[in-house]
């Protein structure tokens, strides 16, 4: 670490936009003592007590500014902190002073542009954003239609995820639901930008998005990712927005629930959950995912050590996700080796951050041939 500088003013800025509950810290030590960083085999230089302690009294003095985009906001630390402070959110407030002084890791900064000329933070062509639906035929929004899919930019582009966004599609068909997509005209619902500290130009795209929905029609909406599932449901109403939001696997579990969707292919094989942290911890849905592969006729259902509250997090959000992670610092490696410890064959999840950040451990560690890792859309298809 270099000298430290005391800034008033770093603090004020935390305070202000939305940090508050650094003031309440009383430096105890339990967040660092269940963030997974501590758990890795390479050491970091991030811990969060000691970043709080920096914050609250207005330093700035890391050597790094990686170093402060270690976090992935997992929420891991929060569940075990007295003072019940929501650490990720004051850690974006810390992140959005060093947005507004320009010194945001390059990894980063490319994002942002990405996002801020083409809507999507994979530098893909804004006219390309329904590229997912070729080869399956999903319907547009109507100002009738119930539902509004909205797709992740990660689905919407990803090549191996825009499979994820078919699956669900072809479900959501296969149940009856009235649901249809905008498509090119939506925008990245702004979850990475807001974890980077850009607190502007979250503003911007929610407001974008919010017109656009209002405009449209839309009431309900529904999620292919956790990630977009949160920020339409806790932040954009900061904002006005008045969405009724459900991630897919929870109305899939209702429609199964009702009968409207059958599931009675055999599936047998191995396969253990891996909890996303926005899903599970930030929304608290731990029922619906478990219950849909629990349906799935033979398959052996396995569960993680840590699970639910206590799940380790694949290190893919806090926009990590964009950023370099050394070998021996990947929390999605250790989930790999603690799946295979368990015998499974599949790794199920519901978000596609996850699994990004699993199929490249799982090639690291050259398990695919061993295991995979799917979407539990995905699973529900293949066995509809
Ligand atoms: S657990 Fe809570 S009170 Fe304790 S050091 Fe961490 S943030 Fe502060
Ligand atoms: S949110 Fe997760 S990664 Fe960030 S400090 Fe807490 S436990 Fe560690």
């Amino acid at each position: 670490m270099s000298d430290l500088m005391i800034f008033d003013e770093v603090r004020d800025v935390i305070v202000a936009s939305g940090g508050e509950e650094i003031q309440m810290c009383m430096q105890c030590g339990l967040c660092s003592g269940s963030c997974p960083w501590g758990r890795m085999e390479e050491k970091s230089e991030f811990n969060i007590r000691a970043m709080f302690h920096m914050g609250r009294l207005g330093y700035d003095g890391y050597e790094s500014d990686d170093v402060l985009f270690a976090c992935t906001t997992c929420n891991q630390c929060a569940v075990k902190c007295p003072r019940g402070i929501k650490i990720p959110n004051v850690v974006r407030s810390i992140r959005s002073v060093i947005a507004e002084t320009g010194g945001i890791p390059k990894n980063l900064k490319a994002v942002l542009g990405s996002i801020n000329s083409q809507g999507n933070p994979w530098s893909q062509e804004k006219d390309e954003r329904v590229a997912w639906t070729k080869g399956c035929d999903v319907p547009q929004f109507t100002p009738e239609t119930e539902y509004l899919l909205y797709v992740c930019c990660t689905s919407a582009y990803d090549g191996r995820s825009q499979k994820v966004a078919r699956a669900i599609a072809d479900l959501l068909k296969a149940a009856g639901v009235s649901f249809g997509i905008i498509g090119n005209e939506e925008k990245c619902c702004g979850e990475s930008v807001r974890k980077i500290g850009a607190e502007e130009e979250f503003g911007k795209l929610a407001e974008y998005n919010i017109n656009l929905f209002n405009n449209k029609g839309v009431k309900k909406i529904i999620t292919t990712s956790p990630h977009c599932l949160y920020t339409f449901k806790n932040e954009y109403p900061e904002l006005g927005a008045e969405f009724e939001v459900i991630h897919y696997t929870e109305l899939l579990q209702n429609l199964m629930a009702g009968g409207k969707l059958k599931i009675s292919k055999p599936m047998p094989r191995k396969v253990i959950y891996h909890e996303p942290c926005y899903l599970g911890r930030h929304s608290r849905v731990f029922d619906a995912p478990r219950e849909l592969i629990n349906a799935v006729p033979e398959i052996d259902a396995l569960e993680f050590e840590g699970n639910k509250d206590y799940s380790l997090c694949c290190s893919g959000g806090g926009a990590r996700i964009w950023m370099e992670t050394k070998a021996g610092q990947r929390f999605s490696d250790v989930k790999v080796k603690e799946a295979s410890q368990a015998g499974a064959e599949v790794i199920a999840t519901a978000c596609p951050y996850c699994i990004v950040m699993l199929e490249d451990s799982l090639k690291n560690q050259n398990k695919d041939e061993e295991m995979s890792v799917k979407d539990i859309s995905e699973i529900l298809k293949e066995s509809l």
